[in-house]
């Protein structure tokens, strides 16, 4: 930057101000040296809706809880709109680049990103589409449909709010604008907002608290006693865990590289809660894998989950696998279309197919630990023990 600020005369330099630890460290640097050598830097807010500094509590701290940061946090919400495209000189830089394809970013053994073209179109043009469509055929049903496997009745915009292909306030307006002639869908529209407040509150959360992608925020956590087995890991990142709803979920992101809230909170409890795994190893892997990988968002979702974070599910909230599929995958449709190979499962067997009789497997061309994996931990034992852990942090 410094050389191309150097080579074409330029005086003034913008940007949207980021709020991972490493970004601003690498943003306040920039700044500095651009002073230093007389060029004048300018930051915006478009990565939130509101600063971190603009939502306080009475006293002036930060939020730690839900809650009440989404009251003071919609009382603060007077969003301006975007700013118009600028009209920009048509000249065209002379720049000398390198060729991105000389990075070799694509990965090649394997090459996991091969199908990522059939579920998404990378860019802006992409963005405005999918919002377009998740307004005019899903929003009035948000607040209700959210949950649901089946059929995803989310925005899936998640990986185009983190790369800044789009941004909140577009977002904002977009729904807005839909609510003001669409007064019927006010709950989705209020619900969805919700969502994007929850981004906005683990943003701010992390702003304060840096240490939130390696830290338990609650430091009890500290003297939690986590088994770590790495074959246990590589079953659950391999949808090998004989849970279908857990392996199903793995597959859509190992496929895809996105899953569905809901499924993403019962795999984090699974992994921490019945195979005693740290967060931070499912962090890490979700880091890896997942298109819409974002350090304040998937640090605090892993914390929540675990029950070490801010405002977090109380350790005791252990989900339960079949409990959770039966109640959000009632046909088994999601798991249908991501495992194939329970396909002829019949509905009352396919979130558990170990409960199975001998002769509804052989229908289904099940052969548990052959075709699919049996169980590798009995959830109900896994639960007391996790229990029996939490109780002894409790007491430390
Ligand atoms: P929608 O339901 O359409 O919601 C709209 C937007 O609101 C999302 O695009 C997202 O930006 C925001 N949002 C929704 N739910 C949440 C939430 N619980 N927390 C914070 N923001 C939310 N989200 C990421 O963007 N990146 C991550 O790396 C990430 N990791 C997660 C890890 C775990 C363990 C958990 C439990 C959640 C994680 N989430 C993460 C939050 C959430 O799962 C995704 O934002 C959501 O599934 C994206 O799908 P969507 O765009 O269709 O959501």
């Amino acid at each position: 930057i410094s050389e191309l600020v150097a080579s074409h005369d330029i005086d003034t330099v913008y940007w949207n101000r980021r709020y991972q630890p490493d970004a601003i460290n690498a943003d306040k640097a920039l700044k500095t040296h651009l002073n230093a050598s007389g060029v004048e830097v300018q930051t915006y807010c478009a990565n939130l809706l509101l600063e971190p500094w603009q939502v306080k509590t009475k006293s002036g701290d930060f939020y730690k809880v839900f809650t009440p940061f989404w009251r003071a946090w919609q009382l603060q919400l007077a969003v301006a709109p975007s700013y118009p495209v600028p009209h920009l000189p048509t000249t065209t830089l002379a720049l000398s680049s390198d060729a991105l394809e000389e990075w070799s970013l694509v990965p090649t053994a394997p090459d996991w990103s091969a199908r990522f073209s059939d579920h998404w179109q990378v860019g802006e043009a992409g963005a405005q589409q999918r919002l377009a469509e998740f307004i005019a055929d899903k929003i009035g049903y948000y607040a209700d449909s959210r949950n649901g496997l089946a059929e995803c009745g989310t925005s899936m915009l998640s990986p185009y709010l983190c790369f800044g292909e789009i941004s909140p306030r577009q977002v904002y307006h977009a729904i807005k604008q839909y609510e003001a002639v669409a007064p019927e869908a006010g709950a989705g529209c209020i619900a969805y907002l919700r969502q994007l407040c929850w981004r906005e509150f683990s943003h701010h959360v992390l702003f304060y608290f840096p240490d939130l992608p390696q830290q338990n925020y609650n430091q009890k956590f500290n003297g939690f006693v986590w088994d770590n087995d790495p074959q246990q890991l590589r079953a659950w990142q391999r949808s090998e865990t004989g849970y279908p709803i857990v392996d199903a979920g793995m597959r859509e992101l190992w496929l895809t590289g996105y899953m569905h809230n809901r499924v993403r909170m019962i795999v984090a409890s699974f992994l921490t809660k019945d195979l005693f795994i740290d967060w931070r190893y499912g962090e890490q892997w979700f880091c890896d894998t997942l298109f819409d990988a974002d350090v304040a968002n998937n640090s605090f979702g892993w914390q929540w989950v675990a029950g070490s974070g801010f405002d977090a599910a109380p350790y005791f909230r252990i989900f339960n696998p079949i409990l959770q599929s039966k109640k959000f995958d009632t046909t088994g449709d999601y798991i249908r279309r991501w495992l194939p190979e329970l396909a002829n499962c019949p509905d009352s067997y396919i979130h558990f197919p170990v409960e199975a009789p001998g002769q509804v497997l052989q229908k289904a061309g099940l052969n548990l630990g052959k075709n699919y994996p049996l169980p590798i931990v009995n959830h109900k034992l896994a639960r007391e023990q996790a229990m029996k852990r939490y109780r002894q942090l409790e007491h430390t």
